[in-house]
Order: structure tokens, then sequence, then C-alpha cells
């Protein structure tokens, strides 16, 4: 910790770090979380529902940067059955990004836009006020499944913006000696993503090279005053020596100039990162707000189809009635 004394108080400091989160390893285990897609769950139609791994918001860590919400679903087996059916529900004051590694999935919201997403591409949508939204398989689709679903918390200067709907064709990747990183969303290692952005931020898949050898390194650049995290995706890499898992979300705080990758070749992290984000939120079900009572006036208006949430025309899943509010009051909290 004496090194912090080195350093203007404001850069190290002043982004909310928490100095005890300098360089740290905090290994945050996913969880297994059933996805409803029926609320009416017939003996012909029975609960139908998807099992994915969340990793954020969890047990003592709820956002690294602006990111809120991390869930890792798949490799999934699609060739029968229904594939993914979420029903249009609501967002506000987040933005939803969908990262697939294989399959195919048809993204429809109430701007009109109806959209498929296949490995490679992004689709970048910003709730802002409110915008509704599903997600299902194509009836004609490749075997597998397998994907991330994150949301980024929108700062108090964006978060009441008119709704809006990105796809990109692809992003822009970082070529680094034994390494490319696909950047999703934000900034790496000086390369910018096209996508929207509101908050210094990072969403990337860092792939080492084929062809790079067993045991292959390589070096990633990051910004010391950004918090990090990354996921394992697929294969097995160390970061620094130490090995990551496939189960666990690995936070590894601020302060780095960057991280030594190794890995058996064609290996996947997902990197996240940013500033910490200072804002207090409140996240409930598929809402971001400010307060108790901003949640419960935007559940209501989503069940009472108000118009703050627009129609989705074309799904095939059926409209998500919002929960009953759990008893007490929805807390704002920060990020830990
Ligand atoms: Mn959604």
């Amino acid at each position: 910790m004496t090194d912090l004394q080195q350093r203007p108080q404001a850069v190290e400091c002043g982004a909310g770090h928490d100095p005890a989160d300098r360089e740290v390893v905090q290994r945050l285990p996913g969880r297994e979380v059933q996805l409803t897609t029926r609320l009416a769950p017939t003996e012909a139609q029975p609960r139908q529902g998807a099992t994915v791994r969340r990793y954020l918001p969890t047990k003592g860590r709820r956002m690294v940067g602006a990111w809120c919400f991390l869930d890792h679903f798949g490799p999934d087996d699609v060739t029968t059955g229904e594939g993914m059916l979420v029903g249009p529900h609501p967002h506000t004051g987040l933005q939803t990004v969908t990262w697939l590694l294989d399959g195919e999935v048809l993204h429809i919201d109430s701007l009109g836009n109806r959209q498929t997403i296949v490995p490679g591409q992004l689709n970048l949508m910003t709730a802002g006020h409110g915008i509704s939204h599903a997600e299902e398989s194509p009836p004609e689709r490749p075997p597998g499944l397998h994907g991330l679903q994150l949301w980024v918390a929108l700062p108090q200067a964006a978060r009441d913006h008119a709704p809006a709907f990105e796809h990109h064709e692809q992003v822009p990747l970082v070529k680094l000696p034994g390494l490319t990183a696909r950047v999703l969303l934000g900034h790496l290692a000086g390369v910018a993503s096209t996508a929207t952005a509101h908050t210094p931020i990072v969403g990337a898949v860092v792939e080492v090279e084929p062809g790079a050898g067993r045991d292959a390194s390589a070096w990633l650049p990051l910004k010391r005053v950004w918090e990090y995290a990354v996921l394992l995706v697929d294969g097995e890499v160390s970061l620094d020596d130490e090995e990551l898992r496939p189960d666990e979300l690995v936070y590894l705080g601020h302060g780095r100039e960057g991280l030594e990758v190794r890995s058996t070749p064609g290996a996947r992290v997902l990197l996240l990162g940013g500033l910490p984000f200072d804002e207090e939120i409140t996240i409930w079900w598929n809402l971001v707000g400010r307060s108790h009572d901003e949640i419960v006036s935007a559940r209501a208006l989503w069940n009472a189809h108000a118009p703050r949430f627009g129609s989705v025309v074309g799904a095939t899943g059926e409209r998500i009635t919002a929960p009953p509010m759990p008893t007490g009051r929805l807390r704002s909290r920060g990020r830990t």
C-alpha cells in the first residue's frame, strides 16, 4: 500500500478506487440461474428455460467499471426444442451487449429493429428512458448456441436519453504480438470500438493467436486507473501466473500496467474494465434506476402496457409480466 503515497491522490483514488483493490486477484464464482421463458406452463407446454451462469452482480461485487451484469450461456445444442426464447420485456437505464461465440440469435425491439446476430457481430441496445425487446433462436439455425450477455449501467447524463439500437457487422481488432483482441465496447490498447459508450470502459474478447505454440505468452496493456476483470471463455489461460478456471470471474482491481497472458492456442478470455462507476444505482429485474420509487413506477408502466416501453411486434415468446416487488424498499447501492 505504501506506493499509493507516491502518486497523486486524484489519479489513484479520485475515481472512487478502493485502495484495497489495487492489483488484487479476487475469484468470484458464477452461479447457475434458470431463465424462465414461459410464465404460464401447461402440461403440453411445460416451463421452458435455459440455464446460464451469472457472474455479475455477485456477492461482494456488483460492478466492474459500468458493467453491472454478466451472463454466460451455453454451449448448448439447440437442434431440437425452442432454443433461446425470451419474450418481450423492458429495460431502463442500461445498455445490453450481446456477443455470440457460436450460433445465431434474433433480436426484435420496440423501435422496430429485427436483427439476427452471429459470431463476430455485436448487438448493442441502449435502453435509456425505456425500450422493450425479445430474443429468440430463429427457426432455421445452426446446432450450437454459446454466448455472453452483458449490461452496462448508463450514467446520470445519459440514462434518460431516447432508446437506440446498434448492430455492428464487425468490431475493431487489436493485434499485438501473440494475441488478437476484439473490442466490443470502449477502448483497448489505443483502439476504440465504434459502438456507442457513455463511460470510460472496455469490453473485449482476447484470443492468443493459434499457432503461437503451447505456453505462448503475450502482453496485454491496461490503464492503471481502470479496474478490470476477466472471464475464461474457452481453453486454458493464465494471467500473471494465475490460472483461470472456467467457472469464475476474476476481479483484478486497478493499478496494473498490463497482464501477461499465457495460454493454449486459441484460448479466449473476456476482458471487462473501466473507470469505477461512481453513482449509486438501483437494479431490480430488468430495470436500472436511482431509487425504489423509480423502479416501482417503471414496473407499473410496463405491466400497464404504457407507451414508455413501446411494443415488440412479431416475437415468438410471450410478453413477460414484471414480477411482484419484493417486500421492503429497494436501496441504491455502490459498486461493491
Ligand atoms: Mn433483455
